[in-house]
């Protein structure tokens, strides 16, 4: 689906820096296949990525003076800023997106059509927790495959991970999704990674006995908390952002484009389970966060 906008900018989203609140101006809305999609100056929603969907778009309310709407679901759409031509769903995933005029919006899927221009936006704090606490957990989980896998590479790594392991998760992850209550990442072990000398084979022998040495290499992060965060927390949707903390004495950064618990002390367990597929795995990570008080 495409639509014409006039005098829309890219969305400034807060959700990196952990905003669940913001005063905003509404700038386009359409009616498109029975749903209201509300596009914001700011928001303080994370919309659900069109290129990498790993993490669901935050759900919560859209208040117009005293009126509250409830924002059902929030996705990413793509602007033209120079045609004002936007795009959502599959015309969205279809445009290259090297293209320098595209920027990203964030779509409020609302349950009706806004009543004010200036309206606050809520986001759902209590989703928006359980995803942060999966999504931090599934980024330890694949530092942690990455350190126990090493043994398994016969050449140098040439794009070791921040703690200087080969990046396997990176070289072999096709598909994330982060729920609330686990995440499932698929790995695919394919011919080009066993080119860079993978011994894909050997790793799958005993996935319960890797899985058990993820766990292990879980426990010792979780060991020494330390602060999580995510810059710029603000800025637009598409800008790299960086998600960072210390784990085992050793500064650690990769690219995020998800929601994040603030600290590692927040978290009290993540473990995985593995389960061997056609071309590789899939490694399901469940968090808990540690009990308040
Ligand atoms: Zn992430």
């Amino acid at each position: 689906m495409i639509m014409q906008t006039e005098g829309v900018e890219g969305t400034m989203v807060t959700f990196a820096g952990g905003s669940l609140q913001e005063s905003a101006l509404v700038v386009f809305t359409a009616e498109v296949a029975g749903e209201w999609l509300v596009v914001t100056d700011r928001s303080p929603f994370h919309p659900v990525s069109l290129s990498w969907p790993d993490q669901p778009g935050d759900h919560g309310w859209m208040i117009c003076g005293t009126t509250r709407f409830r924002v059902l679901d929030s996705r990413e759409g793509l602007l033209n800023q120079r045609t004002g031509v936007l795009s959502v769903g599959e015309d969205a995933r279809a445009l290259k997106r090297s293209d320098p005029d595209l920027t990203s919006v964030v779509l409020h899927v609302t349950e009706a059509a806004p009543t004010t221009q200036a309206v606050s936006l809520q986001v759902d704090a209590t989703f928006r927790a359980a995803l942060s606490l999966q999504h931090t957990g599934v980024h330890l989980a694949a530092l942690a495959l990455n350190q126990i896998a090493s043994g398994f590479w016969s050449k140098d790594p040439q794009d070791p991970d921040s703690l200087g392991a080969p990046n396997l998760d990176m070289a072999a992850v096709t598909r994330s999704e982060i729920r609330e209550d686990a995440s499932t990442d698929h790995y695919r072990f394919g011919k080009s990674l066993r080119k860079k000398g993978f011994d894909a084979a050997e790793f799958l022998v005993d996935l319960p006995a890797r899985a058990a040495e993820v766990n292990k290499a879980l426990r010792g992060f979780l060991a020494t908390p330390s602060p999580i965060t995510l810059s710029p927390p603000t800025g637009p949707i598409a800008e790299r952002r960086l998600w960072a903390t210390r784990l085992n004495g050793a500064d650690v950064a990769m690219p995020c484009g998800g929601t994040h618990l603030a600290d590692l002390a927040n978290l009290a367990e993540v473990t995985v389970v593995m389960a061997q597929t056609e071309d590789g795995f899939v490694m399901r990570t469940c968090s808990w966060r540690t009990p308040i008080g």
